[in-house]
């Protein structure tokens, strides 16, 4: 049992702790994992900053202020405003300088208003210098797109091409050279009057920007054509003719990029036109790479696990340790419980109790309560309690007993009460009505002592053996009582006093034993003839006493003619034929007990007296 307990609490608490654990492991692991998802955007937002603030835009604003300070060079307003061709020597080693100065630039040039080069310095790569066009290879350039757009321009301002592969004379240069064209309008009194042009390799400034550990970058135009690609033979595939779609890369989020979403289910997208300026449109792509995202959850995982395991190290102690005292009330309370029972057993088994509804309906009683009723407990229980009353047991009895019990006091007294078998016995019983806490009574509990025994002794006590007739001390009592009723209610009450003739003669002739027997068999004779309430009592040797209350005079001598004459006509075994003599009175208000029983006694005498085998009144 107390084991029971043990393992009870101890499983109960454990568990506990490890719900509480994996529920708790669970919550963290799932905000971990939240966490990944706002730390892959963070890196995002670092590497989009780090791409386009440190390397893009410093490029592109080294390359802007190049071109500026050739359109904002003296030289180069005096000659657009002169034609000098001195200030054009001039020029043409500025544009040399600037050129040589930056290996990305591969082209300067000044345009006219009319489209023709008048200034050109050419690099034919990275690696070599830069060098004067000579005049009969500079071409006029009215048609090219790049004029067109910047000869509408109206003010001063920074112009930039689309990104795209360098093309010479209508082909596309190989290895490719991505490019940028950078440019400025020139004014002569508000007049358009040529352009200062610049074509700079684009190809290393996009390498330089396609590096991340955490992602794969994108840039791609407004038509979602590649200028830059992780795998490089995509890379400016309107040019290359390479087939590569956005969705491709991008499945689930090709045309929220396009639409100009900022990031989805797996991109980050940033647009750099306010650093590119021109009519790309492009847009950084970042694309988490799968592993960085996998091994950051395999990090989550492996230190969930490992919080949990060492939560559980923890936990299981702990429960060890808080099981302590619920295990030790439960030990204590257990053992009151056996008490507790140890005690119930005992009142169920020798205290003769039972609970009864209102009605009187049973609704339990004691293991006593069935052996000494010899009914078992099923039979009894939904029965009424009179299944045990006794035909004895005067009405007057009950009535009392329910009047005291329905005003809700106790009734206590003996009854006499039927078993099964048909034997009665005695209780000494306490009726409790019990009450609830409106004061209603609810059932009541009978709780009672065995007084069969008792009630035999008394019994014993008062009965003649011989005869089973009362014995002179009963008769004593039951006179003494009834001359008390007679004398306050004034009710009659008369007397027979009766001895047999010659019975000293029964015993010397037939001996003792016979003499017993007639005495036996004339007690039943005078039993049979006499009324329930009379009482009858063998009063000495061989007298016998009859009290008959309510009973008066012509009643008594009535009754006593009629044993007289039974008596003399049975024939009894051995001794046949036996006659009695009797003496009667009657109570008159001067009497008491001893006076009656005296008249009674001086009646008899005079029968005797008179021949026997007769009924003599007393008369004064
Ligand atoms: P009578 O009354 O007619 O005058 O004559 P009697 O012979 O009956 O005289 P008495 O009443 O004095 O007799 C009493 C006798 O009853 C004495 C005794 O032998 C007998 N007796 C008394 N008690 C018992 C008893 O318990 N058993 C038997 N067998 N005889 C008893
Ligand atoms: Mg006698
Ligand atoms: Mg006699």
């Amino acid at each position: 049992m107390d084991k029971n307990y043990k393992s009870y609490f101890l499983g109960y608490f454990i568990i506990f702790g490890i719900i509480i654990t994996l529920l708790s492991s669970l919550i963290s692991y799932k905000i971990h994992m939240i966490d990944i998802e706002g730390s892959v955007k963070k890196y995002a937002q670092e590497v989009s900053i780090s791409r386009k603030n440190y390397i893009l835009q410093p490029h592109i604003d080294q390359m802007d202020d190049i071109v500026n300070s050739i359109a904002n060079d003296q030289a180069m307003k005096d000659f657009v405003q002169t034609g000098n061709l001195l200030k054009k020597r001039e020029l043409q080693n500025l544009f040399l300088t600037l050129t040589n100065s930056n290996k990305a630039i591969m082209q300067t040039r000044f345009i006219d208003a009319n489209g023709q080069e008048v200034i050109r310095v050419n690099r034919d790569n990275g690696q070599s210098l830069p060098y004067i066009v000579k005049e009969s290879d500079l071409q006029n350039k009215k048609g090219r797109d790049y004029f067109q757009a910047v000869s509408k321009l109206n003010r001063p301002v920074i112009w930039h091409s689309k990104l795209d592969l360098n093309i010479e004379n209508g082909k596309i240069e190989v290895p490719y050279r991505p490019t940028i064209r950078i440019a400025v309008p020139l004014f002569n009194e508000g007049k358009f009057s040529g352009m200062v042009i610049c074509n700079m390799l684009s190809g290393e400034l996009f390498k330089s920007v396609e590096n991340s550990p955490m992602f794969d970058l994108f840039i791609i135009d407004k038509e979602g054509n590649y200028i830059l690609h992780p795998d490089n033979k995509y890379s400016w595939n309107k040019y290359t003719g390479v087939k590569r779609e956005l969705y491709e890369d991008f499945p689930e989020d090709a045309s929220s990029i396009l639409a100009g979403r900022a990031s989805g289910t797996n991109f980050f997208a940033y647009p750099l036109n306010s650093i590119l300026n021109n009519d790309d449109k492009a847009i950084l792509i970042l694309k988490p790479k799968a592993t960085m995202i996998s091994s950051l959850k395999n990090t989550n995982k492996i230190v969930t696990v490992i919080v949990a395991l060492l939560s559980l190290l923890i936990s299981i102690p702990l429960a060890i340790y808080a099981a302590r005292s619920p295990i030790k009330l439960q030990r204590a309370l257990h053992n009151s419980n056996v008490e507790l029972k140890r005690f119930s057993d005992i009142i169920d088994r020798y205290v003769i109790s039972a609970t009864t509804k209102t009605s009187g309906i049973i609704t339990s009683i004691s293991t006593a309560f069935a052996n000494i009723s010899g009914f078992s407990k099923s039979e009894l229980i939904g029965e009424k309690m009179n299944i045990i009353r006794h035909p004895d047991t005067p009405k007057a009895v009950f009535q009392d007993l329910w009047n005291t019990i329905l005003q809700g006091s106790s009734w206590e007294g003996e009854i006499q009460n039927k078993a099964k078998s048909g034997d009665s016995y005695w209780l000494e019983q306490t009726i409790i009505p019990i009450k609830d806490e409106n004061g209603t009574i609810t059932s009541f509990m009978s709780v009672g002592t065995d007084h069969t025994a008792k009630k035999e002794l008394e019994a014993i006590a008062m009965v003649d053996k011989l005869t089973h007739l009362y014995n002179r001390r009963k008769m004593d009592e039951c006179l003494y009582i009834e001359v008390e009723k007679s004398k306050r209610y004034s009710k009659p009450l008369s007397l027979i006093m009766i001895d047999i003739d010659y019975f000293k003669k029964v015993n010397d002739t037939y001996g003792h034993q016979t003499g017993d027997a007639v005495l036996q068999k004339v007690a039943e004779l005078i039993n049979n003839n006499t009324r329930k309430i009379d009482c009858c009592a063998r009063y000495g040797g061989e007298e016998f006493l009859i009290m008959c209350p309510e009973t008066p005079e012509e009643g008594v001598l009535t009754l006593a003619e009629q044993i007289r004459r039974t008596i003399e006509a049975y024939e009894f075994e051995t001794v046949k034929h036996l006659t009695i003599s009797l003496g009667v009175s009657t109570y008159s208000e001067t009497d008491d007990m001893m006076t009656l029983i005296k008249k009674c006694d001086e009646a008899l005498y005079k029968a005797k007296h008179q021949g026997r085998n007769q009924v003599v009144f007393y008369a004064k």
